[in-house]
């Protein structure tokens, strides 16, 4: 199958809502808590192993990355949630305006939120959820590092998953193997 990620690139970052591109096209929200794998699977999605590089360098991590997939099509990469490091003060500027954010712009098409499999649907998990939910945004659970269970423990987390979001189509990824990258893609195009 054509990846159709395949050409995303780095178009620049921001660190507060105000300076926000024109509201046009389709973007796809990429959300999670630190270290759940949110760069290493952007990597895989993207099939560029050095794309997500930029998210991490220091100073961009309290920044939304806007990374363009096509002319239509933009990946936004939130910084990762419980982000620690930065001040509090920048920590707060996030919050109510996340909250605009998705209450105004009509780009926004799909959230994606990565959990690691193992550790899914923490306090910050489920305030994306609700977000989601009051702004009528569909979104997509990602359980990362599916290389970590057995293929029978991959199927419960993905039901215990489902049960507690049953709107939702979880799906299992590894961005060390490679694997449910396919899937994702087609969920993602399915919601833009
Ligand atoms: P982020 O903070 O959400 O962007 O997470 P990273 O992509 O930086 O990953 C956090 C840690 O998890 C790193 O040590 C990665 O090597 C590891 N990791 C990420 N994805 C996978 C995966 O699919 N399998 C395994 N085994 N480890 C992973």
């Amino acid at each position: 199958m054509k990846n159709l990620f395949k050409n995303t690139e780095f178009i620049f970052g921001l660190t507060s809502y105000k300076n926000l591109p024109a509201d046009k096209g389709s973007e796809v929200l990429l959300a999670g808590r630190s270290n759940a794998g949110k760069s290493s699977a952007l990597n895989a999605l993207t099939d560029n192993p050095k794309l997500a590089r930029i998210s991490k360098t220091p100073g961009r991590t309290t920044e939304i990355n806007f990374f363009k997939v096509n002319e239509d099509l933009m990946l936004l990469d939130l910084p990762g949630y419980g982000f620690a490091k930065s001040s509090k003060a920048k920590k707060k500027d996030w919050g109510p305006l996340l909250g605009e954010y998705f209450q105004k712009r009509r780009a926004l098409a799909v959230v994606v939120i990565f959990m690691d499999i193992r550790h899914p649907l923490k306090e910050s998990d489920w305030e994306m959820i609700h977000l989601c939910r009051n702004y009528n945004v569909p979104f997509i659970p990602a359980l990362t590092k599916r290389d970590k269970l057995s293929n029978n423990n991959i199927t419960k987390a993905i039901s215990f998953v489902k049960g507690k979001i049953p709107e939702s189509n979880p799906i299992a990824v590894s961005s060390k193997d490679k694997a449910g990258f396919d899937k994702l893609s087609k969920e993602i195009l399915n919601s833009v």
